[in-house]
């Protein structure tokens, strides 16, 4: 009997260790197979990468990237839609029975005059919104964003045997002015389409090596608010200001003040910004103004901490003011903008499965854990639309590998995101985040 059971057990456990070692082995044949059909199409992704790169269009004027992004998804089969939510693209693709994942990038440029020197940089004028000529340039690698998403669709589409389920990309205008997802989800993105079961979407990073990803779970970025602040006054004389309220000297009164509801008001826990980034007022040595206008980020995480600044603010510009003896009706006008952005939060159960597959199939030393930060992205606004989805950001590394390693040995500064001298190594950059992208949404995807 005893022997009986032992033979049975061993059986079982010899299948349970080949179904593990076939599957193991299906995964990696059909993973090979994709990173040879990347290589294959690489040439068409660059092509694309270097027209958008040189054509780029700043935020809320991407007409003509968001119609080459159609044009993609429109050769592979897709249903698209366009004009959603200002320049926005929708494309469905739908492959049977199984989950709806949605994959994001955007489509928009800087205002910034490209440095670089490439054979391909940008030599793009526009005007802005108020109508003033500006440079533009893809500096914040969103070119890179729309041609590792053209890759993945590409990959996916002709992969529709693997998969089941329902695939949403999305082109999204205006993400460096905050205002594209908020547009895309107010013209009906989560109703008039499938909703998605899962969100996915990749950032370029400025100092990542080519090659590697980085990911972090929970909070990867932060809430955003944008914060303008009118600070009334009396003006009269420089001479006379017994006779005046100076709204300037009120002002810098304000912005001391503004510092304590980080160090004093704040848990020292809970992560929290308060920068005055610009202040503008009077007109010449003797004459003091009637105002001062100032512009404030803030930034967080938790809704408690965004909530508390910003009345905090409200109750110090206010007392402030009273105090400098300025009637009730004279008080600094707050007014938050309705740019904020919502902070990004990587579903931790869903990033760990990523970051899994990611470390199965670049090796862990290619694969960073990052730590949060404290800049803003309005993809985390489509995870917080009620009930929650599921999403994850992740961020691919572009720095050439030589360029890194000899600023790290010369201890020089790499450039930035929004910097003109931000310069992506394509190759390495887009066969990595299309490799990356494909391969999670196949494993959300994948055939039961
Ligand atoms: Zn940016
Ligand atoms: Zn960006």
């Amino acid at each position: 009997m005893i022997k009986k059971i032992l033979l049975v057990s061993s059986l079982t456990l010899f299948t349970l260790v080949l179904s593990i070692v076939l599957s193991r082995s299906a995964i990696a044949s059909n993973s090979e197979l994709l990173k040879q059909q990347i290589e294959k199409d690489y040439k068409y992704l660059e092509q694309l990468y270097r027209h958008l790169h040189s054509h780029p269009e700043i935020s809320f004027q991407e007409k003509n990237t968001a119609k080459r992004v159609a044009k993609e998804l429109k050769v592979l089969g897709f249903e698209v839609t366009e004009n959603f939510g200002g320049y926005g693209v929708v494309g469905v693709l739908k492959n049977g029975e199984g989950p709806t994942v949605m994959i994001r990038t955007d489509l928009d440029a800087l205002p910034i005059k490209e440095k670089t020197g490439l054979s391909y940089a940008s030599k793009q004028s526009m005007k802005d919104r108020d109508g003033n000529k500006t440079y533009a340039m893809h500096a914040c690698g969103h070119d890179v964003h729309m041609t590792v998403f053209t890759g993945t669709v590409r990959r996916l589409a002709e992969s529709k045997k693997q998969w089941a389920g329902t695939l949403i990309m999305i082109g999204q205008p205006a993400e460096e002015r905050s205002g594209g997802a908020k547009a895309m989800l107010a013209d009906g993105l989560f109703e008039k389409f499938p909703r998605p079961d899962y969100n996915l979407a990749l950032h370029v990073s400025a100092d990542i090596p080519a090659g590697k990803i980085g990911t972090v779970q929970g909070f990867a970025m932060a809430n955003v608010d944008s914060v303008d602040i009118l600070v009334k006054g009396q003006g009269g004389h420089g001479a006379y200001p017994h006779n005046t309220k100076d709204p300037v000297v009120l002002a810098s009164q304000i912005i001391q003040s503004l510092q304590t509801i980080v160090s004093r008001e704040t848990s020292p826990l809970e992560p929290a910004v308060v920068t005055v980034g610009s202040i503008h007022g009077g007109s010449q040595h003797n004459i003091i103004s009637n105002q001062v206008k100032m512009q404030l980020t803030l930034r967080s995480y938790s809704d408690a901490v965004r909530k508390n600044t910003i009345s905090s603010i409200k109750r110090m510009t206010k007392h402030l003011a009273l105090a400098a003896g300025l009637a009730e009706d004279q008080i600094p006008v707050v007014t938050v903008l309705n740019e904020s952005t919502p902070a990004a939060y990587n579903h931790p159960e869903l990033t760990g499965k990523v970051t899994d597959l990611f470390h199965q199939l670049f090796g862990e030393q290619n694969i960073i854990q990052l730590k949060p930060e404290m800049v803003g992205e309005d993809f985390g606004r489509y995870g917080q639309v009620e009930p929650k989805i599921p999403s994850l950001m992740f961020r691919l590394g572009t720095v050439n590998v030589d360029t890194f390693n000899a600023a790290h040995t010369g201890g020089k500064r790499l450039p930035t995101l929004h910097s003109a001298d931000f310069a992506p190594d394509p190759e390495p950059t887009i066969k990595t985040g299309v490799r990356a992208m494909t391969e999670a949404a196949l494993l959300l995807l994948k055939k039961k």
